[in-house]
């Protein structure tokens, strides 16, 4: 009986592999389709390196399905929307400059010099990707760096000039005289007024993810949305040690070769609690096809969440909250702030108030309820417009 082995075959050596150890028979992707339709011509032509990966995110394809929508894809907003997201030679060349380079800043400057624009692409850190790049840290992220390599190549192939560590600022796009200029820049995580907050056990998501700080063995993770249990994974997962990756998954989970076994998990390196102001259950918001997982591994890892509280103070000891109208005391070595992010787009009142033809994109343009979806999404639409 010919045999079609399928899922998460992501790449084209993948599927060489599986064909030339005799797995199977024959190949079947789906969800790689969606993120590049180019896939099979590319690796035929031998630019395997040029396909747009599929991530495994689930987040507009299979997420979309189950609440009834039409699916989608993360990496390309044109999937089953293909007539919307049509890109025609630009009339004339124009010179664009994209202060950004995550995730709508690359979108945006590769479609635009794709169409025949010279971009030049700003990006202030040494590396492009912007909370790509954060959240690809974090356990069964690490595909985001992928995503950010094929957008270099991209950039590369389009011939957009990619400035690093160069912060655009004000004086400088003017001078330049760029005919439009788009402000990607993102977003900054946000800082709460509670007293304390300013001390040094208290960092952002993005100092604890990149690394610039160590967590200490007890940790408050203040927030409830998908980056807070992303963070909440990060602070227990172990090192992976020397154990076979695919015997320590199904080891995790709790399957062999011959049938079902008793889940076993890892130890937490941490003793982790999440603490958030809203009383709605923790993860309500998340994915349909992947919150399950984040939650049963924090539930496994005995991460304690506690909603509903007013935060109060902190101290160098930890936090004081109040639940239910008493005062409630947690000690704990560091407190990571996971409760949203800010617009980061002084350029563009700047700009605009000189009048020149200025746009913004992602969290530049709105911080909330923001994901690589929506960035990359109107990234896209914008680079197909200019
Ligand atoms: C831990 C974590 C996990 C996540 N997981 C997911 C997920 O599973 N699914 C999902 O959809 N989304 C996820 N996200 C969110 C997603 O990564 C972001 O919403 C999206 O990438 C934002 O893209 P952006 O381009 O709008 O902004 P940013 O990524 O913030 O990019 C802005 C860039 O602009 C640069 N910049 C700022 N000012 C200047 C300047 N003056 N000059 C030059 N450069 C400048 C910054 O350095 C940055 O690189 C996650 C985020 C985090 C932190
Ligand atoms: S939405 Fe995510 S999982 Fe679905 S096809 Fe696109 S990249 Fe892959």
């Amino acid at each position: 009986i010919p045999v079609i082995a399928a899922n998460r075959i992501a790449t084209p050596e993948d599927a060489e592999r599986i064909l030339a150890a005799g797995q199977a028979d024959l190949v079947a992707l789906a969800r790689p389709l969606l993120a590049d339709p180019a896939f099979v011509n590319k690796a035929a032509a031998g630019r395997a390196s040029a396909i747009m990966p599929c991530i495994a995110c689930n987040q507009a394809c299979l997420d979309a399905i189950f609440v009834d929508r039409i699916a989608g894809c993360m990496v390309n907003p044109a999937c089953c929307r293909e007539q919307e997201f049509v890109a025609e030679r630009a009339a004339a060349a124009k010179r664009i400059a994209v202060v950004g380079g995550g995730a709508a800043g690359m979108a945006c400057a590769a479609h635009a010099a794709e169409r025949g624009h010279r971009v030049v692409l700003f990006e202030c850190n040494g590396a492009l990707g912007g909370q790509l790049r954060v959240g690809g840290e974090v356990p069964d992220k690490h595909e985001f760096f992928r995503l950010i390599e094929a957008w270099q190549q991209r950039l590369r192939e389009a011939g957009v000039e990619v400035r690093l560590k160069r912060p655009a600022e004000l004086l400088e796009l003017m001078a330049e005289r760029f005919d439009s200029i788009v402000v990607a820049s993102g977003v900054r995580p946000r800082r709460p007024s509670i007293p304390g907050a300013d001390g040094p056990n208290v960092v952002t998501y993005e100092q604890l993810l990149t690394g610039q700080v160590e967590a200490g063995p007890r940790v408050a993770v203040l927030g409830g949305g998908r980056i807070a249990f992303d963070v909440a994974l990060f602070l227990v997962a172990a090192a992976p040690g020397a154990e076979d990756p695919q015997l320590r998954f199904r080891r995790r989970w709790g399957f062999d070769q011959d049938g079902l076994r008793p889940p076993q998990p890892d130890s937490p390196a941490r003793q982790v609690w999440m603490l958030k102001r809203s009383p709605e259950p923790f993860g309500k918001n998340l994915g349909k096809t992947t919150g399950w997982i984040l939650r049963r591994e924090l539930k496994d890892a005995g991460v304690r969440q506690i909603p509903g509280v007013e935060y109060q103070a902190i101290d160098g000891a930890g936090l004081t909250y109040r639940l239910d109208g008493a005062d409630q005391r947690l000690d704990v070595d560091t407190i990571v702030l996971c409760i949203g992010q800010d617009p980061v787009n002084e350029l563009f009142a700047g700009l605009s108030a000189r009048g020149f033809d200025v746009h913004a994109v992602g969290g530049a343009r709105d911080a909330h309820d923001l994901d690589a979806v929506r960035a990359i999404e109107e990234g896209t639409r914008l680079g197909l417009s200019l």
